[in-house]
């Protein structure tokens, strides 16, 4: 039967991978991703529900195998958290409190996984375009736990098993001169295969196997735990090409505006307002964009407004404060009124605070 593996790096200044054991208000992390906590994340880039996962995805997800290798351990810190102060709670007896619950949670700080899942390929590549391309925000165990890097990190379709692929894979170091360790410690689910191999130390019972999400509830699965050593080349040679992305990325706004068919919706729209501001009514002498979807070159009259020199330098801005991307200020809009008029009366108390200063340099030189 074909398989494909699909490779995932998990890495980011925190993570934190809690099991059955981290509930209520001392929450531990696993030394390593649980498979919960990778199925979730997995769920999160499909945009699938909790509920929906349960009857859904989780049956399939779970099926998969999946592998650990700490390439970079992280070190561990607690971070002192307090819940709902003001917000009363309820006790346990039956009353409210109104001091805040102070929870312990711990944190792998800068650790990096590489992680394995091994399965049908139907199911690898739809979960390989759902890690390109995320529906949800992906963390790493915990909301707080952002990704430093993309999380998807190759696929391959060698029929090679998961110890193998775990030796193949090099470790790298991440800047340079850095030391490699002599070996990386590895967590991989349990099969026959594995038996006499000589890295394997321990297996242990492991209840991470999600079965619902939503009141949580976990299977038990047997993990093998390995020591690899770094650059002992025993494992297969393996091709891990990195996805082509075949998504393009979005639009970025051009400087360069020599295209005709700018210039043409440029005339256009600069008739349509009747050469005036369309904010003050004055002399428009440029076009303010206030859609970039099609910046470049594509616009349309749509996209442009005719405004004056002193309005096109308030909108503009108004969009640096607001980190303004393809959606732009637009002029006609009424909830811009204020901030625009606010933002021209600084421009002309700024310019002739400079007319002022440079007249003033200028009578001293004489
Ligand atoms: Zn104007």
């Amino acid at each position: 039967m074909s398989r494909k593996t699909i490779l995932l790096t998990l890495e980011g200044h925190l993570q934190s991978w809690g099991d059955h054991q981290s509930k209520f208000i001392v929450r531990q992390t696993n030394s390593m991703p649980t498979k919960s906590g990778v199925l979730g994340l997995l769920c999160a880039a499909l945009g699938v529900s909790r509920k929906e996962a349960q009857t859904n995805w989780l049956p399939k997800l779970r099926g998969l195998k999946m592998a650990c290798r700490a390439d970079r351990p992280g070190m561990r810190i607690w971070d002192y958290h307090t819940v709902g102060a003001k917000l009363s709670l309820h006790r346990a007896d039956g009353k409210s409190r109104t001091d805040p619950l102070v929870t312990c949670r711990e944190y792998l700080c800068d650790a990096s996984f590489l992680v394995l899942l091994q399965g049908s390929p139907i199911l690898i590549d739809q979960l390989a375009q759902a890690l390109e391309r995320p529906v949800w925000p992906l963390y790493l165990g915990r909301k707080n736990c952002p990704p430093s890097r993309p999380i998807l990190a190759g696929i391959t379709d060698s029929d090679a098993d998961l110890l193998s692929i775990l030796r193949s894979v090099p470790w790298r170091p991440r800047i340079e001169g850095e030391q490699a360790p002599s070996f990386l410690v590895c967590s991989l689910e349990f099969d026959h295969a594995y038996e006499n191999d000589p890295c394997i130390y321990a297996s242990t019972v492991v209840y991470d196997s999600p079965v619902s999400f939503e009141m949580p509830s976990h299977e038990a699965r047997v993990v093998l735990h390995a020591a690899l050593p770094v650059g002992a080349e025993n494992g297969v040679p393996l091709a891990t090409k990195p996805l082509q992305r075949k998504i393009p990325p979005p639009p970025r706004p051009r400087a360069d505006y020599s295209d005709s068919r700018y210039k043409e919706a440029r005339v256009q729209r600069m008739k349509s307002d009747h050469g005036l501001c369309v904010f003050c009514k004055s002399t428009a002498d440029s076009v303010h964009h206030v859609s970039y979807k099609r910046a470049g070159g594509e616009e349309i009259p749509g996209d442009l407004r005719s405004v004056c020199r002193l309005c096109h330098d308030a909108l503009t801005m108004i969009e640096y404060g607001i980190g303004a991307t393809m959606d732009r200020v637009n002029p006609e809009d009424p909830r811009w009124r204020d901030l625009i008029i606010q933002k021209r009366q600084e421009i002309l108390r700024f310019r002739s605070l400079k007319t002022q200063k440079r007249a003033r340099s200028m009578a001293e030189s004489e």
